[in-house]
């Protein structure tokens, strides 16, 4: 097996709820709770889930841009958890971050040569104003956008065009590994295709790995080789895409993709409506935290939390269904 250029493990990310003059703590909010996974070189990862269950934060604390609560991020066989700002900063140029909203993440007081170019000042890659210009011309090739814009600003784009800025950017240090945050989820459905399309083009030709977080199931499933769903904080079904989208076993996994569109209108679909909405993950219920809302909950799910049930070729889910009791769908 390939040795993991990212090693999460027992990942844990709370925010204190401080009350009263003194400031005390009074309670966590679990946005990430004990996760775990590797990703190979040039693999990519979907983690999806529904808003608030932690994937965002997720992807900032395994980049550090959030400091873990606790857990061990490994990349490239060196920590990121625990390392001094010096480490950090060398590491951060071959771990970089897309963000969702291509209108807020983009300075609209800088020409896209300066925010494309700033990492490669800043980390003193490049080598003179000449070396610079030219640098930034081939990225902005590489992102499919004409190097004639090179001093337009971002206001003068249209929202693809920005999010191609952005991926512009991600690249400029010739990352290994990059998270995309949501890339998408702002843009029209044909322009996420063509960046889903740009991104997978980039990775193959870059050797690239993602961390692809999405809301969205049929987002992640053009662009991921293994699929993560999150609810709550914790990972509760892990596998490759086919595996997820064919034969899931963990019915929050078959209730996100009952409401995925199908092309096929004469498709039989089992749809399994979710009552009320995600518990707070201030105060998430006892036993298996989808309890409250799971279709097919039993007394026990209500005290005891569920194990992760290992099914063999990557294929993890957190239930207490033995794999006989939770079909495909
Ligand atoms: Fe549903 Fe129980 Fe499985 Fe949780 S452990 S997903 S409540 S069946």
């Amino acid at each position: 097996m390939t040795a993991p250029l990212l090693s999460v493990k027992n990942l844990k990310k709370y925010f204190p709820v401080r009350k009263g003059v003194l400031s005390r703590v009074v309670a966590q909010v679990k946005a990430v709770d004990d996760m775990s996974f590797d990703l190979a070189p040039g693999e990519t990862l979907g983690l999806v889930g529904e808003s608030g269950c932690g994937k965002t934060t997720a992807g900032r604390s395994i980049l550090r841009l959030i400091e873990p609560t606790s857990g061990e991020v490994t990349f490239d066989d060196k920590p990121v958890t625990g390392v001094g700002s010096t480490e950090l900063r060398r590491l951060r140029r071959e771990m970089q971050i897309i963000f969702q909203d291509p209108y807020a993440s983009l300075n609209p007081r800088m020409s896209v040569a300066d925010i494309v170019g700033e990492g490669l000042k800043v980390h003193g890659i490049a080598k003179g104003r000449k070396d610079l210009e030219e640098r930034v011309a081939a990225l902005l090739e590489k992102v499919r956008l004409d190097p004639a814009y090179v001093n337009r600003y971002p206001h003068e784009f249209s929202g693809g065009q920005r999010q191609r800025i952005g991926i512009a950017r991600a690249l400029s240090l010739d990352p290994k590994f990059i998270v995309c945050d949501e890339a998408v989820s702002a843009l029209d459905v044909s322009i996420q295709a063509q960046i889903i399309n740009l991104l997978m083009d980039l990775r193959d030709e870059l050797g690239l790995s993602y961390l692809f977080v999405a809301h969205d199931l049929s987002v992640v499933q053009h662009i991921s080789h293994r699929v993560a769903v999150m609810y709550l904080g914790r990972i509760v079904e892990i596998a490759n895409t086919t595996t997820v989208f064919e034969a899931p076993k963990h019915p929050y996994t078959k209730s996100l993709l009952s409401a995925v569109p199908r092309a096929d209108p004469e498709a039989k679909i089992d749809r399994v409506i979710l009552s009320g909405d995600v518990p707070s993950p201030m105060n998430p219920p006892p036993g298996c935290t989808f309890h409250t809302r799971c279709p097919v909950a039993f007394d026990l799910c209500k005290v005891e939390e569920p194990p992760m049930r290992d099914m063999g070729d990557g294929h993890e889910y957190r239930c207490h269904l033995e794999p006989a009791d939770a079909p495909g769908i």
